[in-house]
């Protein structure tokens, strides 16, 4: 959580954690109770930025595209023009849910061994595709922006650019998280002259409480507001990002040792020029009486959320014994990514995508848990074709990053967005475009880099212009047709499990929102070991392993999510993160207390 002399804390409505570092400093904490709209992101200034054109009269996709394009500027490793990510959204005057698929796509050029060294025929290690041309795709940020403003939007996106420009030019103050990332990134950025000279000042992470502008993202997001979306996709701002990506700016003087070649990228102009963000159908699936929607592909999200909550319903551990209400969702978890594995990709068929999240599916993969004793680890997925307890044998499903973002926004006449978007790992392939400001995504590394399923066809390996899985889970859940609860998180493939907790905590525990946010978290994506903050070891671990669990590595943290809560009355409780990731900030137009 970054603040931000910006705007007088006045101005803003929100719970106050604590006083005011200045009369100028908006200070807002992690939840919010009130009405006539909210916004939860991992960051006050995005926060207030969205905040400020709620109360201004602008709608919640006004008011998350506000957020997004300041989380450009002050979240620059996880968000930006070079991000993708996926968008729901709840239209309260036609009371449906509709999505947008914003993810990166890959080159045309893209053929099943891209990640393969041809020099000997073994698949680059993470780090080495990573830190690379190979691993940028196209951008959807930028077309999804656009399309949800031109869809349901009454702002248009040259304004809010302009808005996020200011905060660019006039920077913001380094934390501690912020100060973070960038050591933790320290050899991947300083391989690059470019993003050198924006995040290593002197050779070194910038000190805390100094000033970060990024004048070359103000010009670049004023240029395209002049310009259009059309300067990015096919004009001079796509060229210098082709050109990045084929022309890797190595520096003759690096900051740090990188153990691998900086390997160039193949994206064309051609490639950015044939980007269209998708409108797929939410996925859709019933969860004790509630409505449950999600992201369809290229996210596994929708689907194994679904597929995970009809386990527990099918189940349905007494809400009194907490063990097994979380043995049950570990149980479920696992049987949902050993299905996401073999079954869920780009391409995944809407009869299959259908099946994983019903109730028919549930029962027969529910019918291996038993309430006495964890199943082995990794499971076998369940055979697609055949209806009874028919697992097929195991292969593991390799994880993915622990960066992205997350906003959940609402406007006075009850509009939902839910939004998760990303460059994949923090700060993406680590390279800011020379003279534009913003850093390039990773994304396709989120593609397996060999066949993962056996004799079975992977269904998420590279392709021409193919989209690579994600986890992201923007989750939109009704009650009688109307919103109850929107929430998200990153963390990589723990996002799924993250949103699975929430919901278990609110919906299944009865924890109110607040609670069934900082409640600590596990994640268990079928593998051997339980990854478990290290308050939830504590907690349960001793009850858990006499079920046979196993727990390890343990993770400081898992998730920094975003939620709200529709309560009755038009209220809303929007949720951040109180501790995560630095804690997150919330604000409503009007608050209640
Ligand atoms: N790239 C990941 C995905 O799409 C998200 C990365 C992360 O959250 O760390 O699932």
């Amino acid at each position: 959580m970054r603040i931000l002399p910006v705007l007088a804390a006045a101005t803003l409505s929100s719970t106050l954690i604590a006083a005011p570092a200045s009369a100028s400093t908006p200070v807002l904490g992690p939840t919010a109770y009130g009405y006539g709209g909210g916004i939860a992101t991992v960051d006050a200034t995005a926060t207030a930025a969205g905040l400020d054109v709620l109360r201004h009269g602008g709608n919640a996709v006004d008011a998350a595209v506000a957020a997004a394009a300041t989380l450009g500027v002050t979240e620059p490793f996880v968000a930006g023009p070079a991000s993708g990510g996926f968008f729901v959204y709840y239209d309260a005057k036609r009371h449906t849910v509709s999505t947008i698929d914003g993810r990166e796509t890959g080159p045309a050029t893209m053929t099943p061994t891209y990640f393969i060294d041809p020099a000997d025929g073994l698949p680059y290690d993470f780090q080495e595709a990573r830190v690379s041309g190979l691993s940028t795709g196209v951008p959807g940020a930028l077309a999804m922006w656009d399309d949800a403003l031109r869809q349901w939007g009454t702002r248009r996106l040259p304004g809010l650019l302009r808005d996020a420009a200011a905060v660019a030019d006039r920077g913001f103050v380094v934390d501690a998280q912020f100060r973070q990332q960038i050591t933790d990134n320290l050899a991947a950025f300083g391989q690059f002259d470019s993003t050198k000279a924006l995040y290593l000042p002197g050779g070194a992470p910038p000190a805390l409480g100094t000033i970060q502008r990024n004048p070359d993202l103000a010009a670049t997001y004023r240029q395209i507001a002049r310009q259009g979306i059309g300067a990015f996709y096919r004009g001079p701002i796509g060229a210098d990002l082709v050109k990045t990506v084929q022309h890797p700016p190595v520096s003759s003087n690096p900051v740090g040792t990188w153990a691998y070649p900086i390997r160039p990228g193949v994206l064309t102009m051609d490639d950015l020029a044939a980007y269209r963000v998708r409108r797929p159908a939410p996925t859709v699936s019933d969860f004790r009486g509630l409505k449950v929607y999600g992201m369809s592909t290229p996210s596994s999200g929708g689907t194994a959320v679904s597929e995970a909550l009809n386990i527990l319903e099918k189940v349905d551990p007494s809400p009194a014994d907490v063990t097994q209400v979380l043995h049950t969702y570990l149980e479920a978890s696992a049987l949902a990514f050993a299905d996401r594995g073999r079954y869920v990709g780009a391409y995944t068929p809407n009869e299959v995508l259908k099946k994983l999240a019903s109730d028919r599916w549930a029962a027969q993969r529910a019918c291996q848990i038993s309430p006495a004793k964890a199943m082995a680890k990794p499971v076998g997925p369940g055979d697609i074709n055949a209806s009874g307890c028919t697992p097929a044998p195991a292969t593991a499903t390799p994880d993915n990053g622990l960066s992205t973002t997350n906003m959940t926004v609402t406007d006075r006449w009850g509009n939902v967005v839910e939004w998760t978007f990303t460059l994949e790992q923090f700060g993406g392939n680590g390279m800011v475009v020379p003279g534009r400001g913003f850093m390039l995504n990773n994304e396709l590394t989120d593609f397996n880099f060999t066949p993962t399923q056996g004799a079975f066809p992977d269904p998420n390996l590279p392709g021409p212009g193919k989209r690579p899985r994600s986890s992201m889970s923007p989750t939109i859940v009704l009650k009688q047709g109307k919103p109850f609860l929107a929430l998200g998180s990153p963390g990589g493939a723990s996002i799924i499990t993250t949103v699975l907790q929430i919901l278990l905590n609110r919906v299944v525990l009865g924890m109110p929102l607040p609670d069934a946010m900082a409640a600590p978290r596990a994640s268990q994506r079928n593998t051997a070991g339980i990854q478990a903050e290290p308050a939830f070891h504590t907690q349960y671990g001793p009850a858990l392993t006499d079920l046979g669990h196993t727990f390890g590595p343990d993770m400081a943290e898992l998730g920094a999510a975003t939620a709200m809560e529709f309560t009755r009355h038009g209220g809303i409780i929007a949720s951040a993160e109180p501790v995560r990731r630095g804690g997150g900030a919330a604000g409503v137009v009007h608050p209640s207390r």
